[in-house]
C-alpha cells in the first residue's frame, strides 16, 4: 500500500489555471474521492497522478517515490475510465492480458494472473467473449480486471460508473469498494455523483477552481462544511446571515433577522468572537415542522408557500418575511401544512453550522 502526496501542483492550459498550487495527502489504502463542480480540475488532477498530464509546477509522490514526470507506464497505476476503453477485436482474456504482454511477462504467468483477475471481479468463465457480447456492467468489471492484473500500486478511477444504469451503479459501487479493500489499494476516484462518493468513500476532497477547499470523511464534509461553497455544493442547505451574540464553552449564540439561534457544533466555536458577522448553514432536513413554537430560539416562524411530495421526502418552501427557507420532511405522513397558517421550523443546536463571513 502506498500513500499519495501532492505538493504545490499547478497546471495551466493557456489562460485557464486548472490546478492552483494544490496540496493533498491521500493515506495508504484509502478510497479517496475528488468532488467539485464541472471544470474545477478533478480530471486534470487525476490525469496528473496517472502521468497523462505533466504539471507546470509541484510534486507528486507515490509513497517515497517521486513520480511527477514519470511516464504513465512507469508509475504502475491502474486506470479505469468512464468509457471502459476495451479493445473490441480482442476477447475478454486478451484485453485483460494486454498490460502483462507489454511488460513481457511469461505466458503461463499471464494465464494464471488473468484467471485470478477475472475471478476477483466475478467474471471467470467470460474470458473467450468479445466486449460486445457483454453488458455495460460486465464490461466495466473487465476494465477493472485489466487495471488490477498489473498489480498496480494505486487505482485511479475516472467516472467509472457513469455509463451504467441506476441499478448497476448501485451494485458496482459496492464491488469497487470490495475490490479496493481486498487488494489493499490506495484509490483515487473522480465522480459527479455525490451519493456514489458518500456511499463508499473513506474520505473525499471538495475542489473548486483548481484548489482543494475541504478534505474529510463524508460525515465531516456534510455536517461540518468549512465554508459556504462546500456547504452549498455538497447537498442542499439554507444560509442565514447573523452576528455572534454569545460565546460559551459548549455553544455559540447567533442573532439573525429570523430570531436567535444556538449552535453546538464544537470546532467552529473557538474561531468566532462576539459581534462577528457569520453565516449559518442549516440543512433542509434538519428542520422539523411544528404547529406550535415551544422555544424562543432555533425556531423560525413562517408559512408554507409550496410543497412537493416525493415519496420518502416532502420538500417545502417556508416563507419567513423576506427570507425563503427549504425544509425537507422525511417520511411525510400528510401534506396539509399549507392550510395551517403560521407554522414553526425547529432545528437542534447540533445541526446549526456557523461559517465565517
Ligand atoms: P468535469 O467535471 O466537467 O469533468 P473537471 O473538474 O474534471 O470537470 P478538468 O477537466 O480538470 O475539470 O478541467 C479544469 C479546467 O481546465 C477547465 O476549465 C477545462 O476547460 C480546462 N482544461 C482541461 N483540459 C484542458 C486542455 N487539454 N486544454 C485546455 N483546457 C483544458
Amino acid at each position: 500500500m502506498i500513500s499519495i502526496t501532492v505538493k504545490g501542483l499547478t497546471k495551466q492550459f493557456g489562460s485557464v489555471t486548472a490546478l492552483k498550487n494544490l496540496d493533498l495527502s491521500i493515506e495508504a489504502g484509502e478510497l479517496f474521492f475528488l468532488l467539485g463542480p464541472s471544470g474545477c480540475g478533478k480530471t486534470t488532477l487525476l490525469r496528473s497522478l496517472a502521468g497523462f498530464c505533466l504539471p507546470d509546477e509541484g510534486m507528486i509522490h507515490f509513497g517515497e517515490d517521486e513520480v511527477t514526470s514519470l511516464p504513465p507506464h512507469k508509475r504502475n497505476a491502474g486506470m479505469v475510465f468512464q468509457s471502459y476503453a476495451l479493445w473490441p477485436h480482442m476477447t475478454v482474456a486478451e484485453n485483460v492480458a494486454f498490460g502483462l504482454k507489454e511488460r513481457k511477462i511469461a505466458k503461463d504467468e499471464i494465464r494464471r494472473r488473468v484467471g485470478e483477475a477475472l475471478e476477483s471481479v466475478r467474471m471467470d468463465g467470460y474470458g473467450r467473449r468479445k466486449p460486445n457480447e457483454l453488458s455495460g456492467g460486465q464490461q466495466q468489471r473487465v476494465a477493472l480486471a485489466r487495471a488490477l492484473v498489473i498489480r498496480p500500486r494505486c487505482l485511479l478511477l475516472d467516472e467509472p460508473l457513469s455509463n451504467l444504469d441506476a441499478q448497476l451503479r448501485l451494485e458496482m459501487r459496492g464491488e469497487i469498494r470490495r475490490i479496493c479493500k481486498e487488494f489493499k489499494l490506495t484509490a483515487v476516484y473522480v465522480t459527479h455523483d455525490q451519493k456514489e462518493a458518500f456511499s463508499i468513500a473513506d474520505r473525499l476532497a471538495v475542489m473548486e477552481e483548481g484548489v482543494v477547499m475541504q478534505v474529510g470523511t463524508p460525515l465531516e464534509v456534510y455536517r461540518r462544511p468549512e465554508n459556504r461553497r462546500v456547504a452549498s455544493f455538497i447537498g442542499e442547505t439554507n444560509f442565514i446571515q447573523g452576528s455572534v451574540s454569545r460565546v460559551e464553552k459548549d455553544c455559540l449564540g447567533i442573532t439573525t433577522d429570523l430570531g436567535e439561534f444556538e449552535s453546538a457544533i464544537g470546532d467552529s466555536r473557538a474561531a468566532f468572537s462576539l459581534g462577528e458577522e457569520v453565516t449559518l448553514s442549516i440543512r433542509p432536513e434538519a428542520f422539523k415542522l411544528e404547529t406550535k413554537s415551544g422555544s424562543d430560539h432555533n425556531c423560525v416562524k413562517g408559512q408554507i408557500e409550496s410543497s412537493v411530495y416525493l415519496g420518502e421526502v416532502a420538500q417545502y418552501q417556508l416563507r419567513c418575511g423576506e427570507t425563503g427557507l427549504k425544509v425537507f420532511e422525511l417520511n411525510p405522513r400528510f401534506m396539509d401544512w399549507s392550510g395551517k397558517g403560521d407554522v414553526f421550523a425547529r432545528v437542534a443546536a447540533a445541526d446549526v453550522v456557523v461559517i465565517a463571513g
